[in-house]
């Protein structure tokens, strides 16, 4: 059995802003149920959604700073977690990154090397929890100070640094370094320093023993200037260290016979019933109820990562075809405003919700009939998970996570039941719009569209597979 400390910023069901969340909410669960010892360490922010007892644990001091460690347990798991308790940096409103009118805190810099330290010295066992991880796993940007700052101990856990999404580092300017009381040994060319700024993230590129990425594809394309944001040159002297684990996904929460947030349950066998919760989202939405037209969805941050502009480029053509669009999504104040022009000019064919709702999203997943992630880049991508799982077919554009997990319509794919999705290569608007007419002449093709949704279904795509792999690689370190 190994010990395990999984330091995140974020973990679903208590706090989430995207698919990070997602991860550090069920991998530590299959870890557990894998009979391993793991303890989840987040910050305790304000927005919490608490529903298990919280406990005192001990206090600590570092930097001068009173710091108390609390305990409960990630609700419908056995997994224990630890909060970070220091209310001058975490008891506010908002999101872990931005206050409530969504701009960032001034002291993110200063919040999450206090939320590193302590990781720090949770995971040396000097913080009177008396317990010791084998491994630290950490995850992006807001925790990549534990592996460096880790390498300088004597005796210390094997650290694994996981990037869910290279393009957030955590850039800082380069004088901030002296304010923050950490190790003069750290800042250099190939340690935190990185072209006169304070780069976060390379603390875990640099210093952890293993680095992983969400997928297999990403962790190839990372080590190319196109995606490495000139980070590429040192992830690829680390390929040696560096892998892809494709993320899985929490089957109880997304599992459309048993989904609290739809009407109708169903399953492969009785896909007639899907229709039912795309008439209750056509309610919802107040979009005209139609059973049979096909319905694209969308949810997801409202960036350019995403190919919003793309989509945005797109609509009027989609609109024109006999079909419904409904997307949920919130970010950038310009796709919105233009996404919100759109619902004034096509009322009986697109609905568009801003914001995040985390019950709409299910519905939408079981509702419609095809997923729109037409990404520029994705490190692994979760939607296109949850699609497949609920007879939702993805059109998905070819890259990274996207490019793992979905196959491609083809005759090839379609005789052989592989057939997963519809995937294009190129991110421009034209190729857009030919995968999404191919994806209607799949639609009306009934026995076709059929097995594409019955070959989605039965795929595993729960976190077997990849917390065997994590535990393999927390073994060989
Ligand atoms: P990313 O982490 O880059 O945002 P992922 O596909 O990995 O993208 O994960 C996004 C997660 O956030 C998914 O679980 C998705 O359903 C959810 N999500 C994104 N936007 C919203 C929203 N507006 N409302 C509800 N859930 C959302």
């Amino acid at each position: 059995m190994k010990k395990i400390l999984f330091v995140s910023s974020e973990a679903h069901p208590l706090i989430k802003t995207g698919g990070l969340a997602d991860v550090s909410g069920s991998l530590p669960k299959a870890l557990n149920e894998l009979s391993q010892s793991i303890h989840l360490l987040l910050p305790n922010y304000q927005g919490l959604q608490l529903t298990e007892p919280v406990y005192h644990r001990c206090m600590i001091y570092v930097d001068n700073c009173e710091i108390h460690i609390l305990e409960t347990k990630l609700p419908n798991s056995h997994v224990t977690v630890w909060l970070v308790d220091y209310p001058p940096f975490f008891n506010f409103p908002g999101n872990p990154y931005s206050d409530e009118h969504g701009n960032p805190w001034p002291n993110n810099l200063e919040r999450f090397t206090l939320f590193c330290k302590v990781a720090t010295e949770i995971a040396m066992d000097r913080s009177h929890l008396e317990w010791k991880p084998d491994i630290v796993h950490c995850n992006d940007w807001q925790t990549a100070l534990v592996p460096a700052l880790l390498s300088l101990e004597n005796n210390r856990p094997a650290t694994v640094f996981t990037i869910h999404n290279l393009a957030y580092q955590g850039l800082f300017p380069a004088e901030k370094y002296a304010t923050l009381n950490l190790p003069k040994q750290l800042w250099h060319p190939d340690g935190l320093e990185f072209y006169g700024m304070l780069s976060l993230i390379k603390g875990g590129l640099v210093y952890a023993d293993h680095i992983t990425t969400v997928s297999p594809s990403y962790a190839l394309e990372i080590q190319t200037p196109e995606f490495g944001y000139g980070l590429e040159g040192l992830l690829h002297y680390k390929q040696d260290m560096l892998s892809g684990i494709i993320n899985g996904i929490d089957t109880d929460i997304w599992n459309p016979e048993t989904d609290k947030h739809i009407p109708q349950h169903y399953n492969s066998d009785n896909l007639s019933d899907k229709k039912a919760n795309k008439i209750a989202l056509q309610k919802r939405l107040f979009l005209p109820i139609d059973k049979d037209i096909p319905i694209f969805g969308l949810i997801s941050r409202l960036v350019e990562q995403k190919g919003i502009d793309l989509v945005l480029e797109c609509l009027p053509q989609m609109l024109a075809l006999p079909i419904q669009f409904v997307l949920l999504g919130s970010g950038d104040h310009d796709f919105e405003h233009r996404l919100h022009n759109l619902t004034l000019l096509y009322p009986d064919k697109i609905s568009v919700s801003l914001g995040y709702d985390e019950s709409l999203a299910h519905l939408i997943e079981a509702g419609v009939d095809i997923f729109m992630m037409p990404s520029r880049f994705e490190p692994c991508g979760l939607n296109q998970l949850y699609s497949q799982r609920y007879g939702t077919i993805p059109i998905v554009r070819k890259t990274g996570g996207l490019a793992d997990t979905i196959e491609d319509a083809l005759p090839e794919s379609l005789a052989n039941n592989t057939a997963t999705g519809i995937a294009f290569h190129d991110a421009n608007a034209d190729s857009l719009i030919e995968a999404i007419k191919r994806s209607l002449i799949l639609f009306h093709d009934k026995s076709h569209w059929k097995k594409l949704q019955r070959n989605c279904m039965k795929k595993d795509l729960s976190w077997r597979n990849s917390a065997a792999q994590y535990l393999s690689l927390y073994e060989e370190l």
